[in-house]
């Protein structure tokens, strides 16, 4: 058994609102996700969330095409406010309680990035869902993720993915590869294993915060992972 915490961050990619589409969002699957989360707030977790964007709009994917890096950045976190505002009405429909907080000011639809006003919302039971990433360009959402978690004093993030951890190879190419139950950060980086990118790692091992990486499909993971049963894979010191 490994621990069972009180309060997570939940990091979830633009790709998990999507579905099998791979593009947009699928209200069922967000439906399943809000059932999922509502189940953990009942159980008493205290829940942030930082949602991603690349269901809608990914910055290098503009730069490629000849976009100013930043600007093509700017549309992406404008992008994962989208899915915030999703997540908030499949959440809002259940009667779950939520607030979101954009990193970039806009006013009508979110409130401002205020860390003490976040804190308070999870002490009341409140789910808080972080929006426009960290509110500048050159950053992911996973690092988002990761800086929201420590501001947030998560005990841990909790990284859903498609795959049910972290493997030595894409599982998808190659049937051999294994799965680690454990692995260090360091490991992570150094073999370049892609669990979040580097700055989001580097960040959560200088400050001895943990990942688990599992998969959002299987239904009842996120229960299982923060009543500390050991699936996916814990990455730590
Ligand atoms: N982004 C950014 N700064 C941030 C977070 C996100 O510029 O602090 C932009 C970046 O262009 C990124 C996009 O928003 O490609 C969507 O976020 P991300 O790719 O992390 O989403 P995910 O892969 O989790 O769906």
């Amino acid at each position: 058994m490994r621990e069972k915490y009180k309060r997570v961050l939940l990091k979830l990619s633009g790709e998990a609102l999507a579905g099998s589409a791979g593009f947009g969002i699928d209200n069922d699957v967000l439906d399943g996700i809000a059932e999922e989360i509502k189940a953990l707030t009942l159980g008493g977790t205290e829940v942030a969330i930082v949602v991603g964007g690349g269901n809608i709009f990914r910055g290098v994917k503009g730069a490629t095409k000849g976009m100013d890096r930043a600007s093509a950045d700017y549309m992406g976190m404008l992008a994962t406010v989208l899915n915030c505002i999703a997540l908030q009405d499949a959440l809002e429909r259940k009667q779950v309680f939520t607030r979101v907080q954009s990193a970039i000011e806009m006013r009508a639809l979110a409130e401002p990035y205020i860390r003490r006003k976040a804190v308070r919302h999870l002490e009341k039971g409140r789910v808080v869902i972080f929006g426009a990433g960290v509110g500048s360009p050159y950053f992911t959402t996973d690092t988002t993720a990761a800086l929201r978690a420590m501001e947030m004093n998560c005990q841990v993030l909790l990284k859903a993915t498609k795959v049910d951890g972290v493997y030595t190879e894409d599982p998808k190419v190659n049937a051999m590869a294994s799965k680690f139950q454990n692995i260090s950060y360091m490991e992570v980086l150094q073999k370049g294993l892609k669990v979040m990118d580097s700055t989001a790692i580097s960040l959560c091992m200088d400050n001895r915060l943990p990942i688990i990486v599992f998969n959002l499909g299987e239904p009842g993971a996120l229960a299982k992972v923060i009543n500390g049963q050991e699936i996916g894979t814990l990455v730590h010191a």
